[in-house]
């Protein structure tokens, strides 16, 4: 009833009643309407909260809305440089890997491509799935990088962000690659570019929205 009520896109809200997802959990409850609103968001929520979720139909609901508006135009595929709408930054390949199949079973048979990208495997097929077309990359940073530096994904059209675990990201060392990756993107004026941040330090469920909260996200990036 609650996903039913809420203003996320209708394909997207089919999957979700096919996925027998009925109540909300907290981080849901609170982060898909402000995310929906277009706001920038900080959440801090543990591993099996939703986060996932929470994160991922703000996304897949903007992006079929937006082409539906046409504002973002379906990836095309063979083209030699992929252009994703949403990049979804996580720190493992096993991490990287749930938030793929997750985001790819709400995003079934909506048009909307997810492709994650990792290191410790090759290369090449992972450029051949981007060749594909994706609207959703979701990448561990160094991979990432690697791509960019290759001129085979472009990063000028993301329009949401989410760094997953950003605390764990740079435990593991990843800030540099991580400011080069926010280097790569457009600019976009302040609310245009949304920037979903998910934490696990901490325990209790903590939600952010404001704009004070994301300049100090960049300046700590
Ligand atoms: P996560 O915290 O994102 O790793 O999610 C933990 C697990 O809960 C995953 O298996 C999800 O598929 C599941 N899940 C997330 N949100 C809901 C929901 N609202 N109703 C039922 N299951 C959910």
């Amino acid at each position: 009833k609650w996903f039913r009520e809420t203003d996320l896109e209708e394909g997207l809200k089919r999957n979700i009643e096919r996925c027998k997802y009925v109540k909300p959990t907290p981080v849901q409850r609170h982060a898909i309407p402000i995310a929906g609103a277009g706001r920038d968001l900080m959440a801090c929520a543990q591993t099996g909260s939703g986060k996932t979720a929470a994160f991922c139909f703000p996304i897949i609901s903007g992006i079929l809305k937006g082409r539906s508006a046409s504002s973002f135009p379906p990836s095309p595929r063979g083209a030699a440089v992929a252009y994703p709408t949403a990049l979804i930054l996580s720190p493992t390949r096993e991490l990287s890997c749930q938030i793929r199949d997750e985001a790819a079973k709400f995003a079934h048979q909506t048009g909307v491509k997810v492709v994650v990208v990792y290191g410790g495997a090759a290369i090449s097929q992972q450029l051949r799935l981007l060749e594909r077309g994706v609207d959703i990359l979701v990448a561990t940073p160094g991979r990432l990088v690697d791509i960019v530096e290759r001129e085979r994904v472009s990063l000028m059209r993301i329009k949401y962000l989410v760094l997953d675990e950003a605390d764990r990201m740079l435990d593991m060392g990843f800030e540099h690659q991580i400011r080069k990756i926010v280097q790569q993107m457009h600019m976009p004026p302040p609310g245009v570019r949304q920037t979903l941040l998910t934490e696990l330090i901490v325990q209790k469920i903590e939600l952010v929205q404001d704009t004070d909260k994301r300049k100090l996200l960049i300046d700590h990036l």
